[in-house]
This record gives C-alpha cells, sequence and structure tokens, in this order.
C-alpha cells in the first residue's frame, strides 16, 4: 500500500513527447480548414501552432525541440530531458519550465564536466592553479564578475564551478612549464 502511493507520487508529473500533426491542431485536434504556413492562433482552441518544416507542434514542444537543437553537441536525448523534467517537477511540486529544466540540465553537465577535467589536470601534474573565465557580457552576475580572470587552486575549483544555475562561465588551466 505504502509503495503504491510513493509510486503514485513519483508518477506525479509524466512528459511525453508530442508527435508532430499535419492537419490538425496540435492543441485541440481539430482539423484545420487551412493549414498554416507560420505561426498562427488555432480558430477552435486560441492557441498559438508553431509550423517547422511543413509539421506543427505547440509552443512547448517547439521550445524543446529547439533546446535540444542547441545543445546538440552535448548530445541530451529527449528521454533524458524528459526525466530531468519530471525529477525538477516533482521536487518543485508544480511543472518545472522548459528553461528551466534546460538550465537545471547544464549545470550538472558543467558540474560533471569539471571533475572530469580537474581529474585530468591532477593527473598530469603541471596544473596547480586555474582561471576563471566568464563569458564577459552584461549579463554575467555579481558573484561570477568577482571571479574573472582569478587564480583558483585547482584543489579548490571544484566546490565553486559553476557558481550557480544558469552560469555560464568555464575554467581555463594554468599550465606550468
Ligand atoms: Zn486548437
Ligand atoms: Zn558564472
Amino acid at each position: 500500500m505504502k509503495k503504491n502511493l510513493s509510486e503514485k507520487k513519483d508518477k506525479q508529473f509524466v512528459f511525453t513527447t508530442q508527435s508532430p500533426t499535419t492537419k490538425n491542431c496540435p492543441y485541440c485536434g481539430v482539423k484545420l480548414a487551412k493549414i498554416p504556413k507560420r505561426k498562427k492562433k488555432c480558430p477552435n482552441c486560441g492557441n498559438y501552432i508553431f509550423v517547422s518544416k511543413g509539421k506543427l507542434f505547440t509552443e512547448e514542444e517547439k521550445d524543446i525541440r529547439d533546446w535540444l537543437m542547441r545543445f546538440e553537441h552535448l548530445k541530451i536525448t529527449r528521454k533524458m530531458f524528459n526525466k530531468k523534467r519530471e525529477k525538477l517537477s516533482s521536487q518543485l511540486g508544480l511543472v518545472a519550465s522548459v528553461n528551466d529544466t534546460g538550465e537545471n540540465i547544464l549545470y550538472e553537465i558543467n558540474k560533471q564536466g569539471i571533475s572530469e577535467e580537474v581529474a585530468e589536470w591532477k593527473k598530469s601534474g603541471d596544473v596547480k592553479y586555474v582561471r576563471w573565465r566568464t563569458v564577459n557580457d552584461e549579463c554575467v552576475c555579481s558573484v561570477c564578475r568577482k571571479r574573472a580572470n582569478k587564480k583558483f587552486l585547482l584543489s579548490e575549483i571544484e566546490n565553486l564551478y559553476p557558481a550557480h544555475i544558469g552560469c555560464r562561465c568555464y575554467i581555463s588551466p594554468i599550465v606550468e612549464l
């Protein structure tokens, strides 16, 4: 009984992948008299239909696909994205936005990435210090701005980086020859 309850709780948020439509509204399913060629409001439900390569998407579906495409080089699958969103939503108790889910995934990838790099640099024996780099635009937060171009001990960087969710900074090794 108890197990069932907790399983139910875990399944509080389930995200599936919406298949694009071609003739029907991707929200309400109504058959469209005129197939839209670009972003258009559904005459039945009033939601905006997005068009890509002749296929019709909901706004959310389009946003997720755009996000995955933007970070294609990181090889994040749709399944991973949905799983992360389910977990995050359960923690929040509400539906996590596409953007928040994406930022959380990037945070974890950076966290994992720095551990791997630090291990490599330690092994090489040539790196004692690293330098904090920001992307140097006006969106860099005050925390990261203070760290910009500063030297940090290799041994302490894992605890500092990434500075926060949404941190776009990166770390470069200072190689001693
Ligand atoms: Zn509709
Ligand atoms: Zn940062």
